[in-house]
């Protein structure tokens, strides 16, 4: 045997969980959403920069590797026995513009804050993942929108057409897919960079939790501040060095709405063959799409990364079973993920006879809160608003209900930003609508501000604590 031979006996050709495929995957049955009753898409197939869009993002490397979203699959099992918690946290709409190492890091710093919060309450290990670097697409409840006598297609996210209120920037362009790519490679790059390198250290991230309790607002939390604070120094006197103080694993997450931009993305795992969505680790379907017999729960039955299903006031239990069959046949742990988002005034009536049917069908699910998008109001002044007292009620509720059944409240889904907006009502600091002129800056739906993310985050400790 030559040398050449064995080091080509020794060299596999790929590493475990490495896609080295490029072009779409080929694959049984992948093409089937497209005979589906398919929602939320712009219509752009004649568009006459469509194929070469399509053809450029099959031909792209992957953004994630599916050793990674088994990897968190298995993470995700681990939130399924209850023996860790799901923070997924995030701009409702990412903007190219806003792909700027000041955003991403002040983002990426909140969701660590409000981990190592929630790690001490929980006193479980904290999954964390971002609504980031793929979070482009929006469903929308109307078509179009009218302002004065001029209707326009609504803004369906970046990665279909602009937010401007003009004919021309309403155009869905296929090129966008191609752009948000590489603003979702060059965010995973910096949030990989930041939380391998030192960054996501413990010790550094309890300091920035400090000038948070300055503020007099925030006294209540001293308490557990101090708690965590005497058990970082105590690890840190007796030399305490392994890795979990270091580095952190962070998940990139996504409402899998556009299926173009997810089918080209879609790659085979060298390992098994198998089919991965390869735009982000976790993708979840939305309130409004994820029909049992629509494209989009076809879609991502055929793929193996962990799923989320979101799941509003008016979902049954026979439609939560349904899901778990089609998503989940073979019953893995870490497959499949409910968000429920019910609003504080129902959760406590429509969630009970849905987390009581999985329980009595034996099916072990993730259960995560959204307390986002059940309570969305308008305010005085026209803004799309949330009340922060709304919100954490959702939560509480979450809590109690799931304490009812003797199932596990799972993780937290929130939209946050690191940045001092002004998008969501109350808070200890408190945020009133005369704010939202000049602070107010999401496209779509209104985030936690860096403080109130900071606040739900100790509130839930207390409660979790409790
Ligand atoms: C969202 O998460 O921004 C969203 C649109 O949620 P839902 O599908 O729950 O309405
Ligand atoms: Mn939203």
């Amino acid at each position: 045997m030559t040398i050449a031979d064995e080091n080509r006996l020794e060299t596999p050709l790929t590493a475990p969980g490495e896609i080295l495929q490029t072009g779409a995957a080929d694959y049984p049955g992948l093409d089937a959403w497209r005979q589906l009753p398919l929602k939320q898409q712009p219509d752009w197939h004649g568009h006459p920069d469509f194929d070469d869009a399509y053809e450029e993002l099959s031909s792209n490397p992957p953004l994630v590797f599916a050793g990674e979203v088994d990897k968190l699959k298995d993470r995700l099992a681990s939130v399924a026995k209850g023996e860790a918690f799901l923070l997924q946290g995030g701009d409702c709409a990412e903007t190219f513009d806003g792909v700027t190492a000041d955003k991403i890091s002040a983002r990426v710093k909140t969701i660590l804050q409000m981990a190592v919060v929630l790690t001490y309450g929980a006193s479980l290990p904290v999954v964390k993942m971002g609504r980031m670097a793929g979070q482009y697409a929006k469903p929308r409840s109307s078509d179009m929108e009218t302002r004065g006598d001029v209707t326009l297609p609504s803004f369906r996210g970046e990665i279909v057409n602009g937010f401007d209120f003009t004919e021309q920037s309403r155009i869905p362009d296929p090129k966008r897919m191609v752009t948000a790519y590489h603003k979702s490679a060059s965010t995973l790059n910096l949030v990989r960079a930041f939380t391998e390198g030192g960054f996501a250290d413990l010790r550094a991230v309890q300091q920035w939790n400090k000038g948070f309790m300055e503020n007099p607002a925030h006294a209540r939390y001293e308490q557990i501040a101090g708690e965590i604070d005497r058990a970082v120094r105590f690890m840190d006197a007796c030399g305490v060095e392994f890795d979990g103080l270091k580095r952190t694993e962070f998940y990139a997450a996504h409402e899998a709405l556009l299926l173009d931009y997810e089918r080209a993305l879609t790659r085979i795992d060298s390992r098994t063959g198998e089919p991965y969505v390869t735009s982000g680790h976790f993708v979840w379907v939305g309130e409004r799409t994820r029909d049992l017999d629509g494209a989009h729960v076809d879609y991502l039955s055929r793929v193996r990364n962990p799923l989320g299903v979101k799941l509003g006031p008016n979902t049954s239990p026979e439609t939560v079973l349904e899901l778990i069959e089609k998503l989940d046949p073979a019953r893995e742990p870490g497959r499949l993920t409910f968000i429920t988002r019910m609003g504080a005034a129902n959760i406590r009536e429509k969630l009970p006879p849905l987390v009581e049917a999985v329980r009595d069908s034996g099916a072990e699910v993730v259960w995560v809160t959204d307390p986002m998008h059940g309570n969305t109001i308008t305010a005085k002044n026209g803004y799309k608003t949330r009340r922060f007292d709304d919100v954490m009620d959702e939560v509480r509720g979450f809590f109690e209900v799931h304490r009812a059944a003797g199932t596990y409240p799972g993780g937290l889904h929130v939209e946050m930003t690191g940045d001092d907006v002004a998008e969501c009502l109350g808070g200890s600091d408190v945020i009133d609508e005369s704010a939202f002129d000049a602070r107010y800056e999401s496209l779509v739906d209104p985030r936690l501000n860096h403080k109130q993310s900071l606040e739900m985050a100790f509130l839930v400790a207390e409660a979790l604590t409790q």
